[in-house]
Order: C-alpha cells, then sequence, then structure tokens
C-alpha cells in the first residue's frame, strides 16, 4: 500500500483508488497527551470533493455497484473486515494518540471491533428483500427497494471507524457510492481506515475518503450530486445540515448529542450499581454521545451516592492513553478542552456543589487533561444539566419518587440513551418503557450492531444498526404490470 509506513500521508482515497492531493494544505496529526505533532494528511477541500462526487456519481449512474448483486457486494465488503483486521493495534493507537481514548477502550473499540461490526452488519443484510412481490387492494406489485444515491458520510472524532462502518457498510451493501468525511482531529485513524477501503479494491468510484474541516463538510452537504448525507456529529451542526438538505429534500439521518441520565431508584445496592455505572459514565474520558452524564438518584439517598462515586472516580488513573491502566485519558483538542472549562465555571456559578475535580490534573502538564468533576445537588434546569458538556463531568441530581426520576431523566431536549438501576428488574423494566430516549438499559447499559442505535427528539433522526439500519439507505418503488389488463 502507497505510503502506509509513513504518518506523513500525501495522498487522498478518491473513488477507491490513491490520488495526489491537490489541495496543498495540510492537517497536523496531533498527540492530545503530548500536544506534538506526529504526522499530517492533506486537507481536502473544493477540489477533492468535486472529483469525489463525480466519481461517486459517475458510478451510480453507470451501475458500475448498484447493478451488482447483494451476495456479490456484500462478498466484497466482507474483505474490508480482514483489511481491518491486519491493522487493528496500528488503529486503536492512532486513536488513543489523537483523540485520548485510553488503550484498553481503544483496542476493543477501534481495532477489533471495527470487523466484528463489518461482519455483523453483512450477515444482517443477508436478511433484506430488495424485491419482493405482493397483492395490493387491486393488483399485484413489486416492491423494489433502490439505493438510495450517492451518500456523503460525515463522521466526528470520537469514533472514527466504527461511526464510519455503521454508515458506510449498509450504504454500500444497499448499492450506494459513499464518500466519507472524516474529522480533522483524528486523521491518522481515518487514514488506517481508508488504507483498509484501498486494499479491497472496489470498483473505481464506489468510495473516497476526505479529511477536512467544516468547509469540506459544507462543500459536501451543499453539492448537487449528493443525495443522502449520513451525519453523526453535535446537534448544532446537524440542524445547519438538515436545513440546507431541506432545499432540495435531500435524505439526512442524524446521530447527534445526548446528555443521558442514569436513574437509580431507592431499591439498588450502590456495590453492585456503581460498577456498572462507571464506565458508562467514563466512556471516552467523558466524549461519548451516549455517555450518562446525569445522574438521578433519590434524595434520601443523595450523598450516600456522591460519596461512592467520588471514591471511585478519585480512584481512576490519569494520564497517557497508550500507558495500560490508564482510566482517563486527555481531551481530544484545546477547543474541547476550553468548551469543558467553560462548563465547569458555569457549574461552579451554580447552587450545585462542585465534589471532585474541577481543575486539571497535576502530574498532566501537557496535553489536554481535565480531572475528572463530579458536581452533587445539581437542579435539572442547571446549564450543566442541560447542556452536552462531553468530558469528564457529571451532575448528581436527587429525585423524590420514581415519577419525579422519570420526569427530570426525560426533562431534555436530547433523547440518546438512559438507563434505570433497580433492585428489583420488573421495576426496573416498566420505567424503561417510560424514558423518551433511543438506546435504554435496566440495570446496565450495552449497544449492539445488531439493534437499532440513535435518537429521540434532538439527539437525531433515523436510526443505524440493525436491519433498520438499511432503511436510509434505500428508496421504495413499487412497479405494477399492466399489460394483461390493458389486453397486450
Ligand atoms: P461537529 O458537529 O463539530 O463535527 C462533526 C463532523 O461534522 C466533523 O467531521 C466536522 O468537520 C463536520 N462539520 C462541522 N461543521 C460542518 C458543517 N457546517 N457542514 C458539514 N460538516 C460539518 O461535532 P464534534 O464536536 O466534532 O463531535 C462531537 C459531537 O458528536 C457531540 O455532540 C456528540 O454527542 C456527537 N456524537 C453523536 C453520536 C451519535 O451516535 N448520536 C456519536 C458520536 C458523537
Amino acid at each position: 500500500v502507497r505510503n502506509e509506513g509513513s504518518n506523513h500521508r500525501h495522498d487522498v482515497l478518491l473513488g477507491g483508488r490513491w490520488s495526489s492531493s491537490t489541495s496543498g494544505e495540510r492537517i497536523d496529526a496531533v498527540s492530545a497527551a503530548t500536544e506534538e505533532v506526529v504526522g499530517s494528511v492533506p486537507c481536502a477541500g473544493q477540489h477533492e470533493v468535486d472529483a469525489a462526487v463525480d466519481l461517486a456519481r459517475r458510478s451510480f449512474e453507470d451501475g458500475t455497484w448498484r447493478s451488482t448483486s447483494l451476495v456479490e457486494r456484500s462478498a466484497a465488503v466482507l474483505a474490508l473486515a480482514d483489511a481491518l483486521a491486519t491493522r487493528a493495534e496500528r488503529t486503536a493507537q492512532f486513536a488513543s494518540i489523537e483523540n485520548g481514548t485510553p488503550w484498553s477502550a481503544s483496542l476493543p473499540m477501534n481495532g477489533h471491533g471495527p470487523s466484528v461490526l463489518v461482519r455483523s452488519l453483512v450477515e444482517q443484510a443477508s436478511s433484506l428483500e430488495l424485491r419482493t412481490t405482493r397483492r395490493g387492494l387491486v393488483r399485484e406489485g413489486t416492491i423494489v427497494r433502490e439505493p438510495v444515491g450517492v451518500v456523503a458520510a460525515i463522521v466526528p472524532w470520537n469514533g472514527p471507524v466504527n461511526l464510519t462502518l455503521g454508515k458506510i457498510v449498509p450504504a454500500l451493501l444497499a448499492g450506494c457510492p459513499v464518500i466519507i468525511k472524516a474529522a480533522p482531529e483524528t486523521p491518522l485513524t481515518s487514514y488506517s481506515l481508508a488504507d483498509a477501503l484501498a486494499e479491497i479494491g472496489l470498483p473505481t468510484g464506489t468510495v473516497s475518503l476526505l479529511v477536512g474541516g467544516p468547509e469540506a463538510g459544507r462543500a459536501l452537504v451543499e453539492h448537487d450530486g449528493v443525495d443522502k448525507v449520513a451525519f453523526t456529529g453535535s446537534t448544532a451542526t446537524g440542524r445547519w445540515i438538515m436545513e440546507r438538505c431541506a432545499t432540495r429534500i435531500r435524505r439526512v439521518t442524524m446521530e447527534l448529542g445526548g446528555k443521558s441520565a442514569a436513574v437509580l431508584l431507592d431499591d439498588v445496592d450502590l456495590d453492585t450499581v456503581l460498577p456498572q455505572l462507571l464506565p458508562r459514565m467514563t466512556l471516552l474520558n467523558g466524549q461519548a454521545c451516549i455517555a450518562l452524564t446525569r445522574i438521578v438518584v433519590p434524595r434520601a439517598r443523595h450523598d450516600e451516592v456522591v460519596d461512592g462515586l467520588t471514591d471511585r472516580l478519585r480512584a481512576l488513573q490519569i494520564g497517557d492513553p497508550l500507558v495500560p491502566g490508564t482510566d482517563i485519558g486527555p481531551l481530544v483538542s484545546q477547543r474541547q478542552r476550553d468548551r469543558v472549562e467553560g462548563y465547569i465555571a458555569a457549574g461552579r456559578r451554580s447552587d450545585a456543589s462542585l465534589v471532585l475535580g474541577g481543575g486539571r490534573p497535576e502530574a498532566c502538564p501537557k496535553g489536554w487533561f481535565v480531572e475528572p468533576t463530579l458536581f452533587a445537588g445539581v437542579d435539572n434546569a442547571a446549564v450543566i444539566a442541560q447542556e452536552e458538556i462531553f468530558g469528564p463531568v457529571w451532575c448528581v441530581i436527587p429525585h423524590d419518587g420514581d415519577d419525579d426520576a422519570i420526569r427530570i431523566a426525560n426533562d431534555s431536549p436530547y433523547g440518546l440513551a438512559g438507563a434505570i438501576f433497580s433492585g428489583d428488574r420488573a421495576r426496573g423494566l416498566a420505567l424503561a418503557d417510560r424514558l423518551r430516549a433511543g438506546v435504554v438499559g435496566v440495570n446496565g447499559w450495552s449497544s449492539d450492531p445488531g439493534h437499532p442505535f440513535g435518537g429521540f427528539k434532538q439527539s437525531g433522526l433515523g436510526r443505524e444498526g440493525g436491519i433498520e439500519g438499511f432503511d436510509p439507505y434505500l428508496e421504495t418503488k413499487v412497479i405494477v404490470d399492466h399489460s394483461e389488463f390493458e389486453g397486450s
């Protein structure tokens, strides 16, 4: 593979082949833990966007990819699982360096997980019915599910591989050519995915991967040659993209922000619950859309929960994400740390009590570290309880019984994830039905590629994963044969 040995890359994956970049601009890969530049890639500009869309458009119009059978496409895409597996450690290392994910989480998530995800999605696609015949009220019709067209997949830095695969694998299996716009914060991680995509040699035009900033994303969203935008990122950007797509009724799916609640009922055993809860709070150093960041607890047990959480958070190892045993790494960038520190300042100004953290860890003078920070006695109306912080900052919010707990959990513009913890399983399951969120756990939390994933309210639109995750990449057409009725 050209260039794969170097962390300074000069080519761009256009239509599945490496091409020389013409942009002239470059994006540095920066270690979040040391602030050092560890590599660089070309920054995609309008020229690359135009070239990628043109190649994808031609592939779509010529039928190069979409006229293949689902079985052929599945075989071609399955090769990606092996290509990713051979790069698993390298990809996971890049992700740890660039976005700060501790190695213990990065290896399964960015290293081994992607191949598992590809295999799972290919397996699920085998149950897709792309052509079926059924009788309507009067006549028989053939229901055809066709690829939606050229797909732009715009992704953030926190799950640079899996979030991309969650879009492009269903899109490719549906028969759509794709253009990935990867985040500028994780360029080498994304180039590792590009290497795997180049290796499997899909037909020309089928897949491009561009690393660039918001300008490249905007250029794609506004390009006439794009039929559908699959976006993961902030709600603010998602809103802008939806507005732009509205003018052409362009298809969109949105995986956006979250402010998810973990609701503890009065019968919980904290020794059981806190070890379950903690990893769901601290995932990706708190930079996870699905992180449980509002801990809604019985008022009578508030202090007990706060003490238990404080002890456990204090025991976490903060440091270089590549060092084994690190629990909390740095945030992705200075910009992200500024944002998180702004929220900590807002929390200090509120009526909440800061019980842990609030500053930068003394042992980490370099890198974008923030101490695990816990606010207690938080009013759910406070800014720190309503807005997504995207860092290691959590709110403990008292509730006055089950109904009040559900009211608080649902009193949010977001609705991505949620969890109910109870010593009584039936009570927990009954309350789970009342949470207005897309992915709900009882006495734990997990997501599974075989299940649909996505948000209620301002957390998103549409679903990824599961058989539902193919729907956004398929248009439905009905063909009715009138020949016999017309006497021909
Ligand atoms: P962001 O919205 O700033 O950027 C996301 C992507 O969009 C990046 O590739 C960025 O370059 C691009 N972009 C920015 N402005 C654009 C524009 N106007 N047009 C087109 N593209 C544009 O988000 P971020 O801060 O990088 O990522 C964190 C956010 O992502 C958080 O809000 C988090 O909750 C969300 N997220 C959601 C999910 C989910 O599945 N719901 C998963 C991960 C992250």
